[in-house]
C-alpha cells in the first residue's frame, strides 16, 4: 500500500504535486521549527484514488488513525475527548489554489459533552458555544450541502433581538440558542441528526473535500485556467489553535512586502477575539498589522522575525496566515504571494539588490503580460487632482478612458462620428452592442465578468473595459445611471473609466503616458533622477533579457512613423509591412481605373501612376529601419474593398439616370463592383491569387521596393528590404511571383547599376501552405507565419464574425481558456507551424522562419516560438517590449 498520509514532519516544500500548496508549505514552515499546530496531510494520490473508484483507498482509514493516535499523543489529548477535546480543522488545498473547491471546516470534535470539556478546560463558556456554532454552521454549509443564508440570517436575527451589532457581542445563552436551530435545521434538510461522533465528523469532512474537487465551479475553474482535470486535492488535518479566546487572541494576514507596489515593510490585518476567515469575511473592522505591536509586542515581534526568515527562505515576497492564541503566535499558512505588476518588478530588483537572487531568477519572477499592464496609458496621481469615484468594477481591458457617457450603440456611433469621445455603458453588451463598441473610447457595465461579452470582445479590440460594475444602477431607457451614493450621471456627462483598476470616475481625469513607455521611447534615462525605481528595475531586467534570447523581435509596422516609434522600443526590424493602406485615400481612385481597365495600355498608365507613390512610401520606411531588415506584403485584400459601397453605387446610378444624366462611368463600376463581389471575402480573390489575376500589381509593388532601395543606396544609406508573398497555398503560386519578382530586381538593379539581391519568401497562413513546406522552401527564402489567417483557417471561423458572436459563451463554458486569437492554440494551429517550420528547415537548413501574427506579441505565444525554434517574432510596436521580454525567459528557461 503506498503512503496516503504525511505527517507536517514529514513533507516539504517539493511535494506540492503529492500534498498541494498549502501543505508541502505547512511541512516546510514545520521544518523551519516554526510554530506550527502539529498535523497530516492525506496525499492528492488518495483523492485521486477516490475519483476513479467512487471509494477511498481500502488502506485510508487505517493510515489516518495512526497518524491521528500520534497527533493525539503529541496533544496529550483525544480527538473529541469529552473533558479535553482535541479539536481539529480539515482543509482542501490543491497544487494550485482554486476557487470554487470546499472551504476549510473548523472545530471538528466538538459535540453536546466535548463543548462543556472545552468549557472547562479554556474556563470560557462563551468560547466554547461560539466554536460549537461555528463547526455545525461550516460543517452545514460546506459538508451537508445547507444553505449557507440560513446560518447567517439566523445569527442576524440573534443580534437584532438581542441589539448587538458584533458577533463578539452574542453571550452564552444566545450561542446555545444558535446551536440549537442549527441542529435543527440540519436535522430538517439532512433527515440525519448532525454527527456527533468525532471520527466521523472528520471522515466525513474528508470525503466532502475530495468530492468537492468535482464541485462545478471547481470544474469550470480549472478548464478556464487548463488545470488538468485528474490532479486531485490534498486534504490537512490541523490541531486547532484558537484566536477566539478573548481580547488576548486573534487572527490575522501578513504580507513581507506590500503586494500593492513591493515597498518592504509591514503590510497586513488584525482582527482580535476572531477565528478562521472573520478577517477576510469583513464581519468586523480589522486593524493595521502595525498596530498590534502596543496591543502585543512579543507576538509582533516572533511574527516580523518568522517573516523575515520565510522571505529568506522561499526567496520571495510571502503571505501568511497566523492565530494567537492567549499570548501565543501560531503559523497556518503560508505560500509565494500574488503581486501587482509593479511590485513584481520592484521586488525582483530589489532581491537582486540584496543578492538574494540572481539576475535570471529575477527576470523569471515577472512576465509579459505584467510588462504590458505598465504600458498602458494611466489617469495621473498627481493628489492636487480632485478625483470623484462613482464606483468600480472588474477590470477587464486595461486602459484609460475619458468620454461622454453614452446608453445604447446608435448614439456612441452617432456622437462619435460627430468628433465626441464617448463611453459606452450598458448593463451588458451583447452582438448588437458591437458598433458602439467600436465607437467608444471605453465601455463600461454593470453586469457580467471577465468572459463577458463585453470583457471579450474589447480585450480583442484593445479598448479600455471595465465589467460588472454592480454597485452602478444603469438605466438605459432613461439614459442614466446611479452610483451607490445616489449621485446620478445623465447621459453626455463626462465619466472616466480605468480598466487597469476597475474604478470609474465623474468627470476627465487627466491621462498621462506611464514612466515606462516613456523610458521605451528614450524621453526618461534610466540613469537619471528622472527614472523612479519602477524604471529602474525594468531596465535592469531588459538588459538581461535582451542579452540572454535567442529570437530576434521585430514589429508590424506600415509607416515609417510607426518604424521609428517601434525602433525606439527596440524592434531589430519589421516584419510585416502591410501595403493596404497605401492604395487607400486619394490614392483609390487610381486603384478604380486599374479594376477598370480594359486594355493593357489602361492598366499600364494605372500602375505607372501608382509606382511613384508606392516608391515614395518605401523610401521613408527603408530610411527609418536603415540597416535593419523590413518585410515588405505585397497587396492582400480583396479588390472590392477598393471599390465604393455596392448599395451606394447602385443608388447613385439610379438617381443620375432618374435625371438623365450620362452614367456610363459609374454604370461600369457597378459591374466591376457586382463581378468582385464575394460571398465570403476572407476566402476570396486576395493575396497571391489577386497578384496572379491582375497583371503587373505586384511586379509594379516589386519594382517600387527595389526603386526604394536603390535610391537609399545612393544616398548612402543600408536597406534592407524583404519581399513577401501573402496567401500561398501552393508552390506554383510563388513560383510564379517569385520569378517574376527577381526578374524585376534584376532589371532595377542594371537601371540604376547597384546590385540588389533581397530576399523574397513567402508567408505561411493556410493549412495548405504549412502542409506543404518542403517544397514550399524550396521557393522561399523565408516563411514567416501569419498566425491571424492561419488561426481563422485552421478553425474555419472570421475573427470579425465570431468574436462578437459566440466567443463570450464559448470562453464562459470553457471550451476556450483563452481566445485562439489572443493567445496560440498550440495544439491545433501550434502544429502546423512546428511541421512547416520543421520541413522548411529540412528542405533549406538557413530560411529564415518568423511570426507576423499578433501572437508576436503574446507571452504565452512567445515561448511556444522559441521553442520550435523561429528566428524572430514581429508584434505591434507597442508590444515589442513584452515580445523582448518573453523571448528572453523562453531562452533562459529552455537552457
Ligand atoms: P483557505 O485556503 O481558504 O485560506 P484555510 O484552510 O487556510 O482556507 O482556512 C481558512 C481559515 O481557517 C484561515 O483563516 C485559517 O487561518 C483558519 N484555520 C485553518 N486551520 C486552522 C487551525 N487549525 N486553527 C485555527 N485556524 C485555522
Ligand atoms: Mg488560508
Ligand atoms: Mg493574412
Amino acid at each position: 500500500m503506498p503512503k496516503f498520509v504525511y505527517d507536517f514532519t514529514e513533507g516539504s516544500k517539493e511535494l506540492k504535486d503529492l500534498l498541494g500548496g498549502k501543505g508541502a508549505n505547512l511541512a516546510e514552515m514545520t521544518r523551519l521549527g516554526l510554530p506550527v499546530p502539529p498535523g497530516f496531510t492525506i496525499t492528492t494520490e488518495a483523492c485521486r484514488h477516490y475519483l476513479s473508484n467512487g471509494s477511498p483507498p481500502e488502506d485510508l482509514d487505517a493510515q489516518i488513525d495512526t497518524h491521528l493516535a500520534a497527533l493525539e499523543r503529541a496533544m496529550g489529548k483525544r480527538l473529541g475527548q469529552p473533558d479535553d477535546p482535541l479539536l481539529v480543522s480539515v482543509r482542501s488545498g490543491a497544487k494550485h489554489s482554486m476557487p470554487g473547491m470546499m472551504e476549510t471546516v473548523l472545530n471538528i470534535g466538538l459535540n453536546e459533552e466535548s463543548v462543556a470539556g472545552l468549557a472547562a478546560q479554556s474556563g470560557d463558556e462563551r468560547f466554547a458555544w461560539d466554536s460549537y456554532r461555528r463547526l455545525i454552521q461550516m460543517f452545514g454549509r460546506t459538508v451537508l450541502g445547507l444553505d449557507g443564508d440560513l446560518f447567517e440570517e439566523a445569527v442576524e436575527a440573534a443580534k437584532s433581538s438581542r441589539g448587538v451589532v458584533e458577533d463578539t457581542g452574542l453571550g452564552v445563552d444566545a450561542l446555545k440558542g444558535l446551536v440549537g436551530e442549527f441542529k435543527d435545521a440540519v436535522a430538517e434538510h439532512t433527515g440525519h441528526p448532525f454527527p456527533d461522533d468525532p471520527r466521523e465528523q472528520m471522515r466525513r469532512a474528508i470525503r466532502a473535500v475530495f468530492d468537492s474537487w468535482t464541485a462545478p465551479r471547481a470544474v469550470l475553474y480549472r478548464r478556464q485556467e487548463r488545470i488538468p482535470g485528474d490532479l486531485g486535492t490534498a486534504v490537512n488535518v490541523c490541531a486547532m489553535v484558537f484566536g477566539n479566546l478573548g481580547p488576548d487572541s486573534g487572527t490575522g494576514v501578513a504580507f513581507t512586502r506590500d503586494p500593492a507596489t513591493g515597498a518592504q515593510g509591514v503590510y497586513g490585518d488584525y482582527l482580535a477575539n476572531a477565528q478562521g476567515e472573520d478577517v477576510v469575511a469583513g464581519i468586523r473592522n480589522t486593524m493595521p498589522l502595525a498596530d498590534l505591536e502596543t496591543l502585543a509586542p512579543d507576538c509582533y515581534r516572533s511574527l516580523l522575525d518568522i517573516m523575515e526568515r520565510l522571505e529568506n527562505h522561499y526567496r520571495d515576497l510571502c503571505d501568511i496566515e497566523f492565530t494567537i492564541e492567549r499570548g501565543t503566535l501560531w503559523m497556518l499558512q503560508t505560500r509565494v504571494g500574488k503581486r501587482t505588476a509593479a511590485a513584481a518588478f520592484r521586488i525582483a530588483n530589489q532581491l537582486l539588490d540584496q543578492q538574494v537572487i540572481t539576475l535570471e531568477e529575477a527576470a523569471d519572477r515577472v512576465n509579459g503580460d505584467q510588462l504590458a499592464q505598465l504600458m498602458f496609458p494611466r489617469f495621473t496621481e498627481d493628489p492636487d487632482v480632485p478625483r470623484d469615484l462613482l464606483g468600480r468594477g472588474m477590470n477587464a481591458s486595461p486602459g484609460a478612458a475619458v468620454g461622454r457617457a453614452v446608453f445604447d450603440s446608435y448614439t456612441a456611433v452617432k456622437w462619435s462620428r460627430s468628433g465626441e469621445d464617448v463611453i459606452l455603458v450598458r448593463r451588458e453588451t451583447n452582438p448588437d452592442d458591437l458598433d458602439g463598441m467600436i465607437a467608444a473610447r471605453g465601455i463600461l457595465t454593470s453586469r457580467g465578468g471577465k468572459t463577458s461579452h463585453a470583457a471579450v470582445v474589447a480585450r480583442g479590440m484593445g479598448k479600455t473595459c471595465v465589467c460588472g460594475a454592480e454597485d452602478l444602477d444603469v438605466d438605459t431607457k432613461n439614459r442614466r445611471f446611479t452610483a451607490p451614493g445616489g449621485e446620478i450621471v445623465e447621459e453626455g456627462e463626462v465619466i472616466s473609466v480605468d480598466g487597469t483598476t476597475g474604478e470609474v470616475f465623474r468627470g476627465s481625469v487627466p491621462v498621462v503616458s506611464s514612466p515606462v513607455v516613456r523610458y521605451f521611447e528614450g524621453e526618461i534615462d534610466p540613469a537619471s533622477d528622472q527614472a523612479d525605481d519602477l524604471v529602474r528595475a525594468v531596465h535592469r531586467i531588459m538588459n538581461y533579457v535582451d542579452a540572454a534570447r535567442r529570437m530576434y523581435v521585430r514589429a508590424n509596422a506600415d509607416t515609417a512613423e510607426d518604424a521609428a516609434r517601434a525602433r525606439r522600443m527596440g524592434a531589430q526590424g519589421i516584419g510585416l509591412c502591410r501595403t493596404e493602406h497605401m492604395f487607400l485615400g486619394s490614392r483609390r481612385e487610381l486603384v478604380e481605373a486599374l479594376i477598370l481597365a480594359h486594355t493593357d495600355g489602361e492598366r499600364a498608365d494605372a500602375l505607372d501612376a501608382l509606382l511613384p507613390l508606392q516608391c515614395a512610401d518605401f523610401v521613408e520606411i527603408l530610411a527609418a529601419m536603415d540597416g535593419l531588415p523590413v518585410t515588405v506584403r505585397l497587396l492582400d485584400p480583396p479588390l472590392h474593398e477598393f471599390l465604393p459601397d455596392i448599395t451606394e453605387l447602385s443608388v447613385r446610378v439610379a438617381v443620375a439616370e432618374a435625371r438623365g444624366e450620362s452614367v456610363e462611368n459609374d454604370l461600369r463600376l457597378l459591374q466591376a463592383v457586382h463581378r468582385l463581389h464575394e460571398q465570403n471575402p476572407m476566402l476570396g480573390l486576395r493575396g497571391v491569387r489577386l497578384g496572379l489575376v491582375v497583371p503587373g500589381l505586384f511586379t509594379m509593388q516589386v519594382r517600387a521596393i527595389a526603386q526604394a532601395a536603390a535610391e537609399r543606396r545612393r544616398a548612402g544609406g543600408h536597406p534592407r528590404p524583404e519581399v513577401m508573398i501573402p496567401l500561398v497555398g501552393t508552390v506554383q503560386e510563388l513560383e510564379i511571383i517569385r520569378d517574376e519578382s527577381l526578374a524585376v530586381l534584376r532589371e532595377v538593379s542594371e537601371e540604376y547599376g547597384v546590385e540588389l539581391d533581397f530576399p523574397v519568401g513567402t508567408m505561411i497562413e493556410l493549412p495548405r501552405a504549412a502542409l506543404t513546406a518542403g517544397p514550399l522552401a524550396e521557393h522561399a527564402e523565408f516563411f514567416s507565419f501569419g498566425t491571424n489567417d492561419l488561426t481563422q483557417t485552421v478553425w474555419g471561423f472570421s475573427r470579425d464574425d465570431v468574436e462578437a458572436s459566440f466567443f463570450s459563451a464559448y470562453l464562459e463554458k470553457g471550451v476556450f481558456g483563452a481566445s485562439p486569437f489572443e493567445t496560440l492554440d498550440i495544439d491545433g494551429v501550434g502544429r502546423l507551424v512546428q511541421i512547416a517550420a520543421t520541413e522548411g528547415r529540412a528542405r533549406r537548413p538557413d530560411i529564415k522562419l518568423g511570426v507576423c501574427g499578433e501572437h508576436g506579441g503574446d507571452p504565452a505565444s512567445v515561448h511556444f516560438f522559441h521553442d520550435a525554434g523561429l528566428d524572430y517574432v514581429s508584434c505591434s510596436p507597442f508590444r515589442v517590449p513584452v515580445a523582448r521580454l518573453e523571448a528572453g525567459r523562453a531562452a533562459r528557461r529552455a537552457t
